[in-house]
Order: C-alpha cells, then structure tokens, then sequence
C-alpha cells in the first residue's frame, strides 16, 4: 500500500488562530514579553482539559497576535506547516471580530498583512489560499450582519467566502439569515459550524435558514436518517474534521466516528483538522488514522481531494490546475 501520508491534499475548514503552532506563539510572547501562564504544558503543547478550557487556553494564546505584522507571520508559519504535510489547497478562517475588532480601518490592515503572508507562502511552497471571514455566533446578530459587511467591503481573488463558527449552542441559525443573505448575494460562498456540540436539528435550522453548500463539521447528522438522505440529495458538502471530533469526544474513539457511515450514505464528505496543535493532529496524521481505522486506500483519499476540491470557493481554472495536481497529471 502507498503511503497515504504523502498524498497531495485539500483541506476546507482551519481556523488561523487555531492552527499557530505553539513554539511561534512562545516565540511571539517571548519578544513582546508578554506572560502565557497556564497555556502551555510541560512538552510545551498546549494545555486543556475540555471544551471550556480549550477555548480559554486559545484566547490568551490569541493575546500575543495583537497587530496585523503578527497575523503576517502566522500566516506564513501555518501555511508552511500545512505545505510540509502535503496541502496544495487550503481555506482559512479568519474573523474580522478578532483582526481589528470589528473596525473597517483596522480589518483592512489585517487582512492586506494576512494575504501577504498567504502570497509569500505560495511563492516560497507552491501552496494556494483562500480565505473565509466568519462571523461569531456568540457575539450575536448584529455583530454577524457587521462582519458580513466587512467581509463583502474586501472581498476578491483570496477572500471568497462567507461562514460563521463560536459557540453552536447560542441562538438559533435563523438569527443570522440577514447575514448570510447579504454575504450570499454578494456572490461570496457560504458555510457554517453546525452538528458538531449540536445534535441534527442545528444542521436542519442551518440548511433552511443559511441555506450552505458547505457544512462545518455536520458529523452528528448521522442521528437523523432523514438529514443524511437530505445532505446527500442536495449535495451538501461536509468539513469532517475527525481528529478534532475525536480530541473534544464527539465521538470516544476513531471507530466510531461517523464519517465512513456518512460517505457509505453518498453524503459529500472532505477531511480537515480545525485547530491542529490544540487537537494533537495534522493533514498527515489525519489520513494515517483514516487508512488505518476504515482502510481509506490512495484512490479513497483521491476521491476526496476531488470532492474538497468542486466544493472549493475559488475559480474554475485554480480547480483545474488542483485537479491535474491531484492526479498526477502536473508537477
Ligand atoms: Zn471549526
């Protein structure tokens, strides 16, 4: 069997902040003297216990990317991991709540620093970008209306997309129709975090009212046969991210993970890893655990690719070219 590791990959759904590997954010604190207790452990990986704690633990390491010279950075540190473990094509979180607090000024300055590092990236590793602002459930409607907005006033050749993540389990996804409608007009693509701490109905609620083509997560659908014959139906794609799942115990062990029964069912699945150093996995490790638990062969994580890559938001001619990659047919 080939190495399934080595495998050229797309991945959809990573958080930037979520994906900095720990030495650079120590790296950051270090210069800018800033004090991280309680982040780290004593291998240095990051600490945390359960779901609260890991998003405390990732908003104090988010206190050291506080100007946008330090979102340049990381872009380029995880974009260079990412290209190591094999990622020709990758999509990437960001929000404007967290890259200048919402202010239109600011967000812009972020976001030319980001698409900086993502050109350098591409030029030094070959590896190509796209970038999804999401808006923050937990922050409310109009805070998510604003963020649509922000995102619509930059949108171009890497800004694509329109998603929301934060806390699943506050409101319902009707309360954020306007924005997803205003993004969606624009032309932008649409996802959103759903079924991952919620169970079917907030993948129902997500469908009807953001109506997606991308699902973030969407892994506890597999309780509603009807959802999963709705999601294969329509086509809807999921951004599985097991490894995640795994580490946050949506599901105890990989065995029991949902997504061979979602892709048995014809659901669209694609594999990512979410926020990687905080859930102990990789793109690398990710494949290595699918070919190992289900018996994914090369022409299975091809197939996969293929899928990432019609429900990617970029244009006709990069999927072209990711395709030719993906096939062998290019260098
Ligand atoms: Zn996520």
């Amino acid at each position: 069997m080939s190495d399934v590791e080595s495998l050229p990959k797309v991945e959809l759904h990573l958080h930037l902040e979520g994906a900095a590997p720990p030495e650079f954010i120590r790296t950051l604190a270090a210069e800018k003297n800033i004090e991280l207790n309680g982040v780290f452990d004593a291998q240095g990986a990051y600490a945390w216990t359960n779901f609260a704690a890991f998003l405390e633990t990732y908003h104090k390491a988010c206190e050291v990317l506080d100007d946008p010279e330090a979102f340049r950075r990381l872009t380029e540190a995880v974009l260079a991991k990412s290209a190591a473990d094999g990622v020709i094509y990758t999509e990437i979180f960001i929000a404007p709540d967290i890259c200048g607090g919402g202010d239109p000024v600011a967000w812009g300055e972020y976001l030319a620093a980001i698409l900086q590092g993502a050109e350098t990236a591409r030029a030094t590793h070959g590896i190509e970008t796209r970038f999804i602002p999401t808006c923050i459930r937990n922050l409310g409607p109009e805070a998510a209306v604003r963020a649509a907005q922000l995102t619509v006033d930059r949108m171009g050749p890497m800004v694509t997309g329109f998603g929301m993540g934060g806390e699943e389990r506050h409101l319902t996804a009707a309360d954020f129709a306007s924005a997803f409608e205003f993004a969606r007009e624009a032309g932008l693509g649409i996802t959103s975090h759903a079924g991952e701490l919620c169970g079917p109905h907030s993948v129902v609620e997500t469908l009807d009212h953001l109506r997606p083509s991308r699902i973030g997560h969407g892994v506890r659908a597999i309780e509603d046969p009807e959802l999963v014959r709705r999601l294969a139906d329509e086509g809807v794609v999921l951004e599985v991210n097991p490894g995640s799942n795994i580490a946050l115990s949506v599901f105890p062990r990989w065995a029991d993970h949902s997504i061979q029964a979602l892709r048995a069912a014809g659901v669209p699945v694609t594999v990512s890893t979410d926020d990687p150093p905080y859930f102990h996995t990789d793109m690398r490790y990710e494949y290595r655990m699918l070919a190992d638990t289900f018996g994914w062969t090369t022409a299975d994580f091809t197939a996969l690719n293929m899928t990432a890559v019609d429900a990617a938001f970029c244009d006709v001619d990069t999927k072209t070219r990711l395709k030719a990659r993906l096939t062998g047919d290019t260098p």
